[in-house]
């Protein structure tokens, strides 16, 4: 009954539709286990208010501004500009601040200035953000110009060649500090450091006072420590119900680095937790990538509870099994190559709990540590989470996305019959093999690649798995039925950095973020290379990929992933720039406005979130939880008014 009850589908705002994911298996957990997950997504929901902070220095009293209006519903206008009041608090909400979360640009509202300025003066002044002594008059100076002035920063992240990144990025990981200067200060930490050096600049905000730089740490007694503690105090809880006394260390050092901020303490974190394989439950907590830092130096804040999906988990055992025989048969030079592949440990796992920078946004798959050495000598672990990938592919059926822009009848079949099976195993082999491939030459700086680096990165993962998800290795360890399904990640692959991702980018904008980055780059360098093997068509006025030779195309992957290989094991940042400068980034203005206008024909939402499960545990009469119940039937305002009021922090 429960089954049939539940929706995958919520509401659309803006460019979004909002999604909800089960959590499989939950009730055949133990008690103790579903405690643990429990205190573990308590200790998710705390980091919230840190990543509006770190998206921008504004973004906590813009969404306590709006919040306060929306609750009194002091709003009176136009219908539309009421519509619009909401649909603007909904998307911050959803982008953690101002900018949006995936392309970094400024969300400008449709409403006017003196539409929230009339609502303002009708709210009761003291649930309102002002700072001390500050009249509403003082607040809306200074506030409004951030929200409705687009001039003024942009962008979150500004990746703009030949630009002051740090100066031009909105993104709060710096004040009064130039790109060079920052530059020269991790250098200069980073000049005596050997192997195993932490990654400067983590968890800190870097500020210059008085002419001298310093670094004000994210801890317990530094900045955001309102938020750290009571995360350290749902882990401390959560520890009482471990399922190992791995678990338990690895939670202890944790705690230990929340109150020290001692990025030497987060890195034996790391390598505890990439050893603990036993138990059913695992999770990420902390300042983890840096995607939202043009320098990709600071982290943002985020979290993640999951459990073991035991089905899906035997495929993915059956890739990591054979690690090492993936490895020594890869194209790229033998010199990148790892002699030996370890601690490639892969699983896939259902999500119970998404926050800070995963939420409502959140990724399909997940590899960490990021820490270069920690992987090199402890291996990484990787795990796709199944029932978020679940909940996209049933978003998708029917929706007339295919029926627009595959080529055929003859292409779409086999994407309906193929897609889905190989678009999970390529995440697969992406996060199980690719980012853990390969080696650096002993004399290479790990981020010498800098702003290029993410998006190379993401370019050698996504190529591993292409080029081995059309090897018949994958037929005979009975991943894939036969030697043509891979046609249908091809098709999709190829059509999406051509053409279909352009759906994710405003008109005359250009392609900033790493993964869009890295598909347009293999997409447009093996048509590029192709001699017609792959090609866009015109019929009846609408541009389509064709591929008329899936052979030659992995032999062009193959040679890519050599060649992406060699430009990250030598940190050849020269190549890294002419690769991605030419074939990552720029939008061809007129196919970009046929797609739009195609796509917006079909009326879907370009980007999904997740609305969380509710966890409520039961209590006895003597205070020990009993059980902890799921419910789904919350919907995405009233999750993010109760999260903005029960996890405030900030
Ligand atoms: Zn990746």
């Amino acid at each position: 009954m429960e089954e049939d009850r539940f929706v995958y589908t919520d509401e659309r705002f803006a460019d979004i539709q909002m999604l909800r994911y089960r959590l499989n298996g939950f009730d055949e957990l133990t008690l103790r286990q579903k405690i643990y997950i429990y205190y573990l997504s308590e200790a998710t929901l705390y980091g919230r208010d840190i990543v509006f902070d770190q998206f921008g220095k504004y973004n906590l009293r813009i969404r306590k501004m709006l919040e306060a209006v929306f609750r009194a519903q002091t709003f009176s206008g136009s219908r539309d500009e009421s519509k619009a009041f909401e649909t603007y608090l909904k998307q911050i909400w959803f982008s953690s601040g101002i900018y949006h979360h995936y392309g970094y640009e400024k969300i400008l509202p449709a409403f006017t200035p003196e539409f929230l300025e009339k609502a303002l003066s009708a709210t009761d002044v003291n649930s309102l953000p002002l700072a001390e002594d500050q009249t509403l008059q003082e607040f809306c100076e200074e506030i409004f110009p951030v929200i409705f002035d687009y001039s003024l920063f942009p962008k979150r992240v500004n990746q703009a060649d030949g630009e002051d990144l740090v100066l031009t990025s909105a993104c709060n990981y710096y004040e009064n500090v130039t790109q060079k200067e920052v530059e020269q200060y991790y250098s200069e930490k980073k000049k005596d450091g050997a192997e195993g050096m932490p990654s400067w600049g983590l968890n800190s905000k870097l500020i210059k006072q008085d002419n001298v730089l310093r670094e004000v740490v994210w801890k317990a007694d530094g900045l955001y420590g309102a938020a750290i503690r009571k995360i350290i105090s749902c882990l401390e809880k959560a520890s009482d119900f471990a399922e190992n006394d791995q678990q338990k260390k690895l939670i202890r050092l944790l705690i230990d680095y929340y109150e020290t901020g001692d990025l030497r303490l987060f890195d034996k974190f790391s390598i505890e937790w990439v050893h603990e394989n036993r138990g059913e439950i695992d999770f990420i907590n902390g300042f983890i990538e840096v995607y939202g830092d043009p320098l990709g130096l600071k982290a943002s804040w985020e979290g993640i509870v999951e459990y073991r999906d035991a089905i899906a988990s035997k495929r993915t055992q059956a890739i990591s099994q054979n690690a090492q025989w993936f490895e020594d048969h890869s194209p790229v030079d033998a010199r990148f190559k790892k002699k030996t592949v370890r601690g490639v440990t892969a699983s896939a796992v259902c999500a119970a709990m998404l926050g800070g920078d995963e939420y409502p946004s959140t990724a399909i798959g997940i590899n960490l540590p990021n820490a270069e050495w920690i992987r090199a000598q402890h291996g990484s672990k990787s795990v796709t989470i199944t029932n978020i990938t679940d909940a996209y592919a049933k978003a998708a059926h029917g929706n007339g996305f295919y029926e627009e822009f595959v080529i055929d009848q003859q292409t779409r079949d086999m994407i309906n019959l193929y897609g889905d099976q190989c678009d999970q195993l390529h995440t697969d082999l992406h996060e199980c093999l690719g980012h853990g491939s390969g080696q650096l030459l002993p004399d290479t700086d790990p981020d010498a690649l800098k702003a290029y680096g993410n998006t190379i990165e993401e370019a050698r993962a996504d190529l591993f798995g292409l080029y081995y998800i059309a090897d018949l290795k994958l037929v005979e360890l009975g991943l894939l039925p036969n030697g043509d399904a891979h046609h249908a990640q091809y098709y999709t692959y190829m059509m999406n950095g051509l053409m279909t991702q352009l759906t994710r980018i405003q008109p005359g904008k250009q392609i900033e973020e790493a993964h869009m980055r890295n598909r347009a780059l293999i997409a447009r360098w093996i048509m590029h290379h192709a001699d017609g093997a792959v090609s866009m068509e015109k019929v009846n006025d609408k541009t389509y990929v064709r591929i008329s030779d899936y052979r030659h195309l992995r032999s062009l992957v193959a040679k890519l992933l050599a060649e992406v290989q060699r430009i990250k094991s030598e940190g050849d940042y020269d190549a890294a720039r002419e690769l991605v400068e030419t074939y990552g980034v720029k939008v061809d203005h007129t196919l970009h406005q046929e797609v739009l206008a195609r796509y917006e024909k079909l009326h879907l939402a370009p980007y999904k979130g997740f609305i969380n499960p509710v966890l409520t545990p039961i209590y006895n009469n003597v205070g020990e939880i009993t059980d902890v119940k799921v419910d789904y039937s919350e919907s995405y305002t009233a999750q993010m008014l109760r999260y903005s009021k029960q996890y405030a922090t900030l």
